[in-house]
């Protein structure tokens, strides 16, 4: 079984560290199928998290405190997407928080 670099696309033996042709590190390449520890996740379409995600911004606006709670919530799960996702809806939160104060 051989693997490919993911950025020059050489062929490459599935052992190998490196890319013989770039040089680029093949640890650490995120396999969407599978986490470091080699288990399988299974794929879960709440994952995301997207009515939270959406509530966040909701939220944010409308209840701007509410909506840095749900952004707090976000940050917490295990999901990139969330955790993204709950930061920007922490920062329209805050920003909208404060021009709330300022009116
Ligand atoms: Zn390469």
């Amino acid at each position: 079984m051989s693997k490919f670099c993911p950025k020059c696309g050489e062929k490459l033996v599935d052992s190998a560290m490196f890319c013989k042709n770039c040089g680029a590190s093949l640890e650490g390449i995120p396999n969407p199928h599978q986490t470091t520890a080699g288990e399988y996740r299974v794929p879960v379409v709440e994952d995301d998290h997207k009515i939270a995600v959406i509530a966040g911004y909701v939220l944010a606006i409308l209840l701007p405190l509410f909506g840095f709670i749900v952004g707090i919530y976000l940050l917490t799960r295990n999901s990139q997407n969330a955790r993204k996702h709950g930061k920007y809806v922490m920062i329209v939160a805050a920003v909208l928080w404060i021009i709330s104060f300022l009116l």
